[in-house]
């Protein structure tokens, strides 16, 4: 099973990927990201990511290697495929934790995968104003509402939203939707 934990810039994303990875139910194989950026003082090449110059990441994405890339902050960002296809080869769950530009070129190609969207505790509650509308003209709420549509809707691509309000809450609610998704009945094909 694929498994894709998108959502917005700095909801957490890493936060949550890195508390499921040492949770004792880990039971995937994380794909380790390709970037051009520069690594962060105590991150491994091959272990955090792969970093890479920008005509390294340029010439594996014209030799058809990334499943998806984005740029990202003036940087690629992408998922290499060999990695992935040898892990669900092997019958593993893979743990993709990318951006939602990425997320979508993966729905693409992998409708089949489990999309699981992180949302910030206040979207529901921005949600809610959004909806009376008007109750607050001040330009920053107006840009924070334009900012959670813009987010709202792209949740609507996604199978599952996940509300990071606590880390281990988070993980723990994946974590139920991997088991769910592990359980359904399987679709038979007349
Ligand atoms: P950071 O530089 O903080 O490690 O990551 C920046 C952003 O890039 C985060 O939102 C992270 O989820 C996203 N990201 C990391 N790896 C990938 C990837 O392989 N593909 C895409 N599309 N985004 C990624």
């Amino acid at each position: 099973m694929l498994i894709v934990l998108s959502g917005p810039s700095g909801v957490g994303k890493g936060t949550v990927r890195q508390a499921m990875m040492a949770d004792s139910f880990k039971d995937f194989k994380y794909s380790v990201s390709m970037t051009t950026r520069t690594p962060r003082p105590g991150e491994k090449d091959g272990v955090d990511y792969y970093f890479r110059t920008k005509e390294q990441f340029q010439q594996h994405i014209a030799d058809g290697e990334m499943l998806e890339w984005a740029r990202y902050v003036n940087n690629f960002y992408g998922t290499p495929l060999g990695p992935v296809n040898k892990t669900l080869d092997e019958g593993q769950d893979v743990l993709l934790e990318i951006e939602v530009n990425g997320a979508m070129q993966v729905r693409e190609k992998c409708p089949d995968g489990v999309f699981i969207f992180l949302t910030p505790p206040d979207l529901q509650e921005l949600k809610q104003r959004i909806e009376k509308r008007g109750t607050d003209d001040a330009a920053t709420i107006l840009k924070r509402m334009e900012k959670a549509r813009n987010e709202i809707k792209m949740m609507e691509n996604y199978d599952y939203a996940v509300v990071n309000d606590k880390v281990d809450l988070a993980v723990k609610r994946i974590e139920s939707i991997i088991t769910s998704e592990h359980n359904r009945v399987p679709r038979v094909i007349d």
